[in-house]
């Protein structure tokens, strides 16, 4: 999203750091998944960031949502969510949670295990399951295959399991893995869930449910594929390989492309030191406080308000006494910046508050809308005016 002079004037004032939000963004990638992905029912990814705000707007949009944990289906239930448009997308679940889950209705549960099956089965008997195909991740920022999903073969018998136990095998997921590059990977990923749907289909089971999960990438350092072909690519795939199942239900879980460009982080330097020949910046939100996915070296786009185009090499690291929690070990800012000054982390709407912990007693971010801020801007012009 736009840094506006707005969010700028906003920075000098108000406590960093924060997360300051625009749901006209939500509402945006919201419209631009359905609109172009043929028939797609949208599931959005809750953990990317469960700020009542977010859910209630894509609420009121009309998505379902994808959860992982009681606690998320509680939250969801709150905002008055039904439980028709959850699906328990975790592959590890508690018995307890998959008995509360059937209990309260929800209906779709993901298994990529023998356990798992065997788990709703006796806690959630009759339940729609879909089974998790793993992928390999590549040319993604995070890969979620290897801990999540199983080869096609396994795929084929857990599926064929869980009809033997009762359950309705309903489909197959997949994930390419988060903050995807490369269009072509969502095109092998339904090319290996229409092996599962046809093996299944030869011993009498009938899947109808493709589910696309997520993987929708965010503009930040390197260029990305727009929607619009990643789209083109999904579409022509489910018609080439998965063209031979009527009435197909397809299902999208984007956590990341959700959220992520509806805010930016903000937050202030609270040291500068240097140590030998290294130059560190300290600044008041790490790796504990919502910058967390920059341990995989996760690049987001930073800028300050110092205006000094003489640049330098930092370390740059956050505020806890803890030396995992550094940043970057090689940003370029300008030489003069200073105790004070601002630095803003750009497109960081996903996965960044939801990751805040209170470690060493340092509060995560708050998230502010921008609506929000316009109040609190008129509040203090009128504070001034007094
Ligand atoms: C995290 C997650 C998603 C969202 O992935 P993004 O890359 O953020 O879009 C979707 N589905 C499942 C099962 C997940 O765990």
């Amino acid at each position: 999203m736009e840094l506006t002079n707005e969010i700028r004037q906003i920075s000098r004032v108000l406590q960093t750091p924060f997360l300051v939000m625009d749901l006209k963004y939500v509402e945006k990638n919201y419209y631009d998944l359905v609109r172009n992905i043929k028939d797609v029912r949208v599931f959005y990814a809750v953990k990317a960031n469960s700020h009542p705000r977010i859910i209630s707007l894509l609420r009121d949009l009309g998505s379902s949502f994808d959860v992982a944990s009681r606690g998320e289906i509680e939250k969801l239930l709150s905002l008055d969510v039904p439980a028709e448009k959850l699906s328990f997308g975790n592959t590890i679940k508690k018995v307890e949670d998959i008995a509360y889950a059937h209990s309260v209705g929800i209906e779709y549960f993901a298994v990529d295990s023998e356990m798992e099956v065997e788990k709703i089965a006796a806690h959630a008997p009759g339940s729609k399951v879909y089974g998790r195909i793993a992928t390999s991740g590549a040319d993604s920022d995070w890969p979620l295959s290897r801990k999540f999903g199983t080869d096609v073969e396994h795929v084929i018998s857990i599926l064929e399991y869980a009809s033997r136990l009762g359950l309705d095998a309903y489909g197959v997921s997949f994930h390419v893995g988060s903050q995807n590059y490369s269009v072509k990977n969502w095109e092998t990923a339904i090319q290996d869930a229409s092996k599962v749907f046809k093996a299944l289909r030869a011993k009498g089971v009938n899947l109808r449910m493709l589910n696309l999960g997520g993987g929708i990438p965010v503009k930040h350092v390197r260029e990305i594929p727009s929607i619009e072909e990643i789209a083109a690519c999904i579409n022509a795939s489910i018609e080439k390989y998965l063209g031979f199942v009527p009435n197909l239900e397809v299902f999208i879980e984007p956590g990341r492309s959700m959220v992520g460009d509806a805010g930016i982080m903000v937050t202030s330097v609270i040291l500068k030191s240097k140590k030998g020949n290294e130059d560190w910046l300290y600044i008041d939100a790490g790796v504990f406080h919502g910058l967390t996915e920059t341990i995989e070296n996760f690049r987001y786009e930073v800028i300050t308000d110092v205006e000094d185009n003489n640049l330098k090499t930092f370390h740059l690291a956050g505020p806890s006494c803890d030396s995992v929690d550094t940043i970057y070990d090689d940003i370029k800012l300008p030489r003069s910046i200073s105790y004070g000054d601002i630095l803003y982390f750009l497109n960081a709407g996903a996965y960044t508050t939801e990751y805040g912990t209170h470690f060493n007693g340092i509060e995560p971010p708050r998230i502010y809308f921008v609506d929000e801020l316009v109040e609190f801007t008129e509040k203090r012009v009128k504070k001034e005016e007094l």
